[in-house]
């Protein structure tokens, strides 16, 4: 006899009705975005903060819908990440950012920008084929394994051995591995013992207001005193700092003095189109 569908063993929950009906229309339009390739990426540099000279980019996905125009990734990337398309689509990122800092480097030189930044959801990182797709990715495109950088968040690190293996594996081919959001995580100071991180991302949340003297002052120096500890411990484990989320002035002068090379911001620049940026890495390679 035929099988009965699965959705017949469904027990109906009507309060769960439209939240799921959403994600899962969100779904289909993702699988379509996909294929009409309708997902394009922003760069947004990360600058040595003494001299304001580009060191290396972050690529960050962006939605050109048909009809609502740019989606920003909060809207599209929890939703990736359920369904699972979050793999393909992050093979997209990883292959075009390899395209365009390779094309980059082939035009202006390989003093014209040191690093490209590719975020990774750790759904990505459970997937078998990740490193392999990693350095299919290089390799296709010629890039240095050294010229690229995956940013993991603490949540997406913390789970299960295949992970810390991949991780392992991709650190031994030379590609440099980022804790993002770092300071914000249950366990931040811990992971870094298990994890072969190159680089710390200071949180903005602890960059927002540390300039600020008078409203709230212990939360203040409560900030500075995460920033201060995030830089010294980068100092000892030898691994690069970026400060993220830099707004003002201010807040990149008290960050160069707690001792910040790097940040990223935008104060020093937001995240722009490809060809926007080009412009700054030509303007700073003839300057
Ligand atoms: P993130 O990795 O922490 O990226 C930094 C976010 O902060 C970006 O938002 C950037 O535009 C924003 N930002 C940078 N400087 C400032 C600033 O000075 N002030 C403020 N208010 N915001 C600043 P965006 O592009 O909307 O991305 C949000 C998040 O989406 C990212 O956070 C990342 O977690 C995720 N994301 C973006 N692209 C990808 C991707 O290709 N794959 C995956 N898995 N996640 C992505
Ligand atoms: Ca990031
Ligand atoms: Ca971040
Ligand atoms: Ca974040």
């Amino acid at each position: 006899a035929k099988q009965r569908g699965k959705a017949a063993y469904v027990r109906y929950l009507p309060e769960m009705a439209v939240p799921v009906l959403a994600h899962m229309q969100l779904g289909g339009e993702l699988r379509r975005a996909l294929d009409e390739g309708e997902f394009e990426l922003y760069y947004q540099p990360v600058m040595a903060l003494r001299t304001g000279r580009v060191i290396g980019v972050e690529a960050l996905v962006r939605w050109r819908h048909p009809v609502r125009g740019m989606v920003p990734p909060v809207e599209f990337i929890p939703a990736a990440e359920r369904t699972g398309l979050i793999v393909e689509l992050g093979q997209f990122v990883l292959d075009e950012a390899c395209r365009q800092a390779a094309a980059w480097l082939a035009e202006l030189g390989p003093q014209a920008l040191q690093k490209v930044a590719v975020n990774v959801s750790a759904r990505q990182l459970h997937d078998p084929g990740f490193v392999g797709d990693v350095l299919a990715a290089l390799e296709e495109h010629a890039l240095p394994t050294d010229r690229l950088v995956l940013e993991l968040t603490e949540s997406a690190v913390l789970r299960g051995t295949q992970v810390s293996l991949a991780l392992r594996e991709l650190d031994g081919h030379g590609i440099k591995l980022a804790l993002d959001d770092f300071g914000t995580g249950e366990s931040s100071l811990s992971l870094l013992r298990a994890f072969p991180a190159a680089i710390v991302k200071l949180d903005k949340s602890f960059v927002d207001g540390i300039e600020i003297d008078d409203a709230d002052p212990a939360a203040r120096d409560a900030r500075q005193a995460v920033a201060r500890a995030v830089i010294q411990l980068a100092g000892a484990l030898r691994l690069d700092a970026v400060a993220e989320g830099i707004e003002n002035e201010e807040q990149a002068e008290l960050l160069r003095a707690l001792g910040y090379t790097l940040g990223q911001g935008f104060h020093l620049a937001r995240p722009m189109p490809a060809g926007a940026l080009a412009e700054l890495l030509r303007e700073q390679v003839a300057a």
